[in-house]
């Protein structure tokens, strides 16, 4: 496979990857296949890979958001009447399903982030960089032919996609 940014050539990797997520910072994960330029370093992610790094990231992101005092957090019907919506709505919603407002559930009960309550009702997405002591230096990935597909949108940590 040929890289079209620098004209060099995919390698075939099976190694473990430091990887910076936007959200949660850097994670390693474990050997899985990948691709990487010889000379530019760009990667191509597979499959087992993509879901090996949205595995890691759900973990890490629920880990930093459980850090958060309860008191930073709105419940669910606190949370509809701020977006305007019927708890209902709020359930189903998709997008807030798949993380793009951090929440936290005790109890079996669902808490929202307040922080990225308020972000999401301003942009549609809530979320925001977990991690201080992540760099902003941000890869850039790119696909190619091959039909893989890079993966550079965190997945919901709610786990009955
Ligand atoms: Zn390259």
């Amino acid at each position: 496979m040929k890289c079209y940014k620098c004209g060099g050539h995919y390698q075939e990797k099976h190694d473990s990857y430091i990887w910076d997520d936007p959200f949660v910072g850097k994670l390693q994960i474990k050997g899985q296949l990948y691709y990487q330029c010889t000379k530019c370093e760009d990667i191509l992610l597979s499959s087992e890979m993509a879901s090996e790094i949205d595995k890691t990231a759900r973990e890490r992101r629920q880990a930093l958001i459980s850090q958060f005092p309860l008191s930073d957090f709105l419940s669910a019907k606190q949370t509809a009447s701020l977006l305007g919506v019927t708890r209902q709505a709020l359930n189903k919603n998709r997008r807030i399903k798949r993380g793009f407002i951090y929440q936290s559930s005790l109890d079996g009960v669902n808490y929202y982030l307040k922080q990225s309550v308020v972000q999401y009702q301003k942009s549609q997405d809530g979320r925001f960089l977990l991690d201080s002591e992540s760099t902003a230096n941000k890869r850039a990935f790119h696909s190619c032919s091959s039909g893989l597909k890079p993966r550079y949108e965190p997945v919901s940590f709610v786990s009955d996609g």
